[in-house]
């Protein structure tokens, strides 16, 4: 076996580990954690009324619904081309057929992907013509979500801690070392200021991502394209978009289940 193959092997395995640590271990995780510990607790400290706990649980089922939602669509859509197509595009020599414009050869996915824009190691696909839109939508509701959780995390450690205990922990969980400093042992607070930095971890990460996606959207080019900025043309954002999130995007951003046809020139040959 050649070194490059078993390099990339290894390279596959860490990147399923790591999707799949993010699909079965921290979102689910992050949801219950609100539902069971978050939750209860702010409801019973601030005694919250019922209006405002119904208004509460609408926005993190429309949260974990569009994160969720949009996830699994990202991973089942796929953008592979199945059968020939001839036109203005190229030939492909690794899977010996004709492709359309901008579709590219992905050597992990070992398939051509129509408007292929990049090779997703979170969710170990390529990220293309058909799950483009679940993709954005998914890096743009978990932005949204983290926001809302750590607004309310925030509130939760705070009134956990009494002076400015928080801040002693949130050391003792930047820095380990300090633990043998600080007299007091480890206990359930130190995962509360845990998820709290997580939360604002991930909101930093999604950001990031969910703006410079969002931007090559915006000026039409692929994440490729975008190192390029003579190719960036802001001035057909309209048609940029709806080539993403199809002509139903005003349903699209709030519901992964409906369908939102891409334009006649864009669709899966
Ligand atoms: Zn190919
Ligand atoms: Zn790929």
């Amino acid at each position: 076996m050649h070194s490059f193959q078993r390099t990339s092997r290894i390279g596959n395995f860490l990147s399923k580990l790591q999707y799949y640590g993010v699909v079965f271990l921290m979102i689910p995780g992050i949801f219950i954690f609100q539902i069971t510990v978050v939750y209860p607790n702010l409801v019973e400290m601030l005694q919250v009324g019922v209006i405002k706990q119904l208004v509460h649980l609408c926005l993190i089922t429309f949260c974990f619904v569009n994160v969720v939602g949009n996830m699994i669509f990202s991973m089942i859509m796929d953008s592979n081309l199945k059968k020939p197509v001839y036109g203005e595009g190229t030939y492909c020599e690794y899977c010996r057929m004709a492709r359309p414009a901008k579709s590219w050869h992905c050597m992990r996915c070992n398939a051509c992907i129509l408007k292929r824009d990049h090779h997703c190691a979170f969710l170990s696909r390529c990220i293309g013509l058909n799950n483009q839109r679940y993709f954005i939508l998914f890096l743009g509701h978990i932005l949204l979500s983290m926001i809302y959780a750590t607004y309310y995390n925030y509130y939760f450690v705070t009134m956990k801690f009494e002076n400015d205990g928080w801040l002693l922990s949130a050391f003792r969980i930047l820095n380990p070392m300090i633990r043998f400093v600080i007299p007091e042992p480890m206990g359930v607070k130190d995962l509360y200021v845990f998820y709290l930095f997580l939360n604002m971890g991930l909101i930093v990460w999604s950001g990031s991502l969910f703006f410079y996606h969002t931007r090559n959207i915006v000026m039409g080019v692929s994440s490729y394209e975008s190192k390029f900025p003579e190719l960036m043309d802001s001035s057909k954002w309209k048609d940029n978009m709806l080539r993403v999130f199809g002509t139903r995007w005003y349903l699209a951003i709030v519901w992964p289940m409906c369908e939102s046809p891409l334009p006649d020139d864009d669709k899966d040959p």
